[in-house]
């Protein structure tokens, strides 16, 4: 019956949609760098050229995750912004524990 709503999307959604790009990137099923040490964006195969430093990277991932366009999909913002919070998280180098913010801690613990 619905037919066009696509873009009628909540937060909570995105959330949804977010984690499990996370999960591959974390994994390393999706690859964001390249053999020569270059970045690329795993969620937009269609473009020819794109190298990206990891600022770039970054920029382009929250860019298009925080677009409010409605070209973008939901699913494409969610993608963009696991990839945001995956590059976020590479930068911080987790020493012994990555329990650091509330979300994280809570997150850790919820599994078991
Ligand atoms: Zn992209």
């Amino acid at each position: 019956m619905v037919s066009n709503s696509e873009s009628d999307i909540t937060d909570s959604e995105i959330d949804e949609y977010k984690e499990k790009p996370y999960s591959l990137l974390k994994d390393g099923i999706l690859k964001v760098k390249r053999s020569d040490g270059s970045l690329k964006c795993p969620f937009c195969p269609g473009k020819k050229k794109q190298v990206y430093g990891r600022k770039d990277l970054l920029q382009h991932a929250q860019g298009i995750g925080s677009s409010s366009s409605y070209k973008r999909t939901a699913k494409a913002k969610a993608k963009h912004l696991a990839l945001a919070a995956y590059l976020q998280q590479e930068q911080q180098v987790p020493r012994s524990s990555r329990c650091r913010s509330d979300g994280e801690c809570r997150k850790l613990v919820r599994g078991g």
